[in-house]
């Protein structure tokens, strides 16, 4: 796909925020519909960080689960970036999801604090997703509260949808498809969520061996985890993933650079990359490594990363 550089399409992240119960997951599973898209196996839990890879001719859209994700920096959002190469500086979306209570939309402080933190994150862009107006008379009694909290909260997009009966979601749907910046796709199209999240672990990993051998370890070391434990609750926060696999290095030089005196180097690299996966994940995390040598396999692997395929698959 990046061989093929159309100017015309559009990739980014959106991130789905709401109060629980709202609709959240129905909503993510109703726009992803017919389409050619990879959700989560646990599609109807809270589970994963990562919804759902919406995939369109023209779009890529990653559907993320993580209200702390707009305005700063979390290790998901850097990564993510890093991953995308080139992709969108300051332009991912927010989706602010509420329902319809008693024949009104329910805008709590919470709610608005989103959107404003949203339309303070330089160039992101928020949109308010109305859900359950099957539960309203007359979608007309809407129009009153739309121009209150768009007076109110300064949003230009306030969009009403019932993602039960499938109402409004083609405006939402090309709503958010048309806010996307243009960019090429940040994953492969037919990577799943679960092997995403492997992928920005491994990127994490990287990361800190590079930043903490001072570069001393070539940008060839690869990492590779070969064993992804999950054992995160259906619905909710916590639990555990114990990770495993293999950090591969060139030359003998490199391991004992990447290991250490007495191992010190690779503990602190694992520590650090640990808490970062595991505010990544929303869980605790076991993680394992050992360190090899196979210069045949660091080359490998990266001309397989290059097309986006892990290289473990591979091996
Ligand atoms: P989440 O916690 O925000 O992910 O919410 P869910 O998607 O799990 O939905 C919570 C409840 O709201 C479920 O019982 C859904 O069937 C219901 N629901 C979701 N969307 C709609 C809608 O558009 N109209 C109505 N009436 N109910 C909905
Ligand atoms: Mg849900």
């Amino acid at each position: 796909m990046s061989k093929n550089q159309d100017t015309s399409f559009k990739a980014g992240f959106i991130a789905v925020v709401g109060r629980p119960n709202v609709g959240k997951s129905t909503l993510v599973n109703a726009l992803l519909g017919e389409k050619v898209s990879i959700v989560s196996p646990k599609a109807n839990t809270t589970r994963t960080r990562i919804h759902a890879i919406l995939n369109g001719d023209n779009h890529q859209a990653v559907l993320i689960d993580t209200p702390g994700f707009c305005g700063s920096e979390t290790p998901l959002r850097k990564v993510l970036r890093r991953l995308a190469g080139n992709a969108p500086k300051d332009a991912d979306l927010t989706m602010v999801v509420t329902d319809i209570v008693k024949g009104e939309p329910k805008l709590t402080k919470l709610e608005k604090d989103v959107i404003s933190a949203a339309q303070h994150g330089s160039g992101d862009r928020v949109v308010l997703v109305l859900n359950k107006v099957d539960r309203l008379k007359r979608k007309d009694d809407l129009l009153p509260w739309m121009a209150h909290y768009q007076a109110e909260t300064g949003i230009s997009a306030i969009i009403p949808v019932s993602a039960l009966k499938r109402d409004g979601l083609d405006k939402l749907e090309s709503y958010l498809l048309d806010a996307l910046p243009e960019s090429e796709a940040i994953f492969p199209r037919d990577l799943h969520t679960d092997q995403a999240e492997r992928l920005m672990c491994e990127e994490l990993l990287r990361e800190q061996i590079l930043l903490l051998t001072h570069q001393e370890v070539p940008h060839s070391v690869a990492v590779v985890i070969e064993s992804f434990l999950d054992e995160r609750p259906e619905d909710g926060e916590g639990g555990l993933c114990s990770i495993e696999g293999k950090i591969v290095v060139e030359r003998d030089s490199h391991k004992k650079i990447v290991i250490g005196k007495k191992g010190l180097k690779i503990k602190d690299i694992s520590t650090r990359a640990r808490k970062e996966m595991e505010s990544l994940l929303g869980s605790k995390v076991f993680l394992r490594m050992t360190v090899l040598v196979d210069d045949q396999w660091t080359k490998r692997a990266a001309s397989l990363r290059k097309y986006g395929i892990q290289a473990g698959d591979s091996a």
